[in-house]
């Protein structure tokens, strides 16, 4: 019988957010993947757990997997776990988890703290639905790329971001979706210096432009949808410019203040109104 990798999440911060099962399962398993040996040491040894740890980590997956596979076909158990939060979320753990399955090894994930939840969780914004990026490209262009991409995302879009990129992050945002977009800034969530910002992008730029970014973040962006519901916004667009005969400067202007949506995106659907009449007058 082979053993079970169990799949272990870690506190993202504050100690106390480890879960019962999740000490349990350190102390019984035989082995102890981790991405970063000495870092998971320091939370193993303040929980009193001895078991022995092996690391785990991008630059020796491959090896390392088939090792691990050995011991789990020869009946042992093992934990994975990541620096932070839960393995495989923008971690090390995936290609592991994919080969026990295919080795038929059985795998338990024992959930717990994500940063990427805990987020969502407490930003306010809309969660029935939501994109995760992960982390957006370093590259600017590429980056810009992918914002342009998620723009129009009619769900909640939850990217992580390092300290050091976040202010080139927020001004791609402001020159791609306009500085005027609510966001969310979680930072150090769990941890003594935990914020929450909320804001728009320029707000951000501000609040964030004045002193050293430190420590660890995940933006939340609402879906343009729940700043304005389109359909409201394109109706009173579509009478003021047709109706009521405004310039599409004009209206743009009133629409774009009466909504608090930047003048881009609506001149953006005047655009997409007039290519539907069109084709309504071509029909
Ligand atoms: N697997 C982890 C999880 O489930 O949360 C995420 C690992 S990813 C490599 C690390 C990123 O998660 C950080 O760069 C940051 O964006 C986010 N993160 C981790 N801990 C955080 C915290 N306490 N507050 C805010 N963001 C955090």
């Amino acid at each position: 019988m082979p053993g079970t990798l169990y799949v272990v999440a870690t506190p993202i911060g504050n100690l106390e957010d480890i879960t019962a099962r999740a000490l349990r399962i350190l102390r019984e398993v035989s082995l102890i993947a981790a991405e970063d040996t000495r870092h998971s040491r320091k939370l193993l040894n303040h929980f009193g757990i001895r078991t022995p740890l092996v690391s785990y980590h991008e630059h020796n997956e491959q090896q390392r997997q088939e090792k691990l596979l050995g011991r789990l076909s020869g009946g042992e158990s093992i934990a994975l776990i990541s620096d932070a939060g839960t393995p495989a979320i923008a971690d090390p753990g995936y290609r592991l988890v994919r080969a026990c399955h295919a080795a038929g090894v059985p795998v338990s994930p024992v959930p717990g703290a994500s940063a990427l939840l805990a987020a969502l969780s407490a930003a306010g914004e809309p969660t029935d639905r939501f994109v995760f990026e992960g982390f957006l490209p370093t590259r600017a262009a590429a980056r810009e790329e992918s914002l342009r991409a998620i723009r129009d995302e009619p769900r909640t879009v939850v990217c992580y971001e390092t300290p050091h990129r976040l202010l080139a992050t927020l001004a791609a945002i402001a020159a791609v979706w306009g500085g005027d977009r609510p966001l969310v800034v979680a930072r150090e969530l769990t941890k003594l210096h935990e914020e929450l910002f909320r804001g728009t992008v320029g707000q951000a730029q501000e609040h964030f432009g004045t002193e050293r970014v430190r420590g660890e973040l995940v933006l939340v962006l609402p879906p343009f949808a729940a700043i304005a519901p389109e359909r409201d916004l394109t109706m009173v667009l579509g009478e003021l410019m047709g109706v009521r005969r405004l310039s599409r400067k004009e209206a743009v202007k009133q629409v774009a203040k009466e909504f608090g949506v930047p003048r881009s995106e609506v001149y953006r659907i005047s655009l997409e109104i007039d290519r539907s009449e069109g084709e309504k007058e071509s029909e």
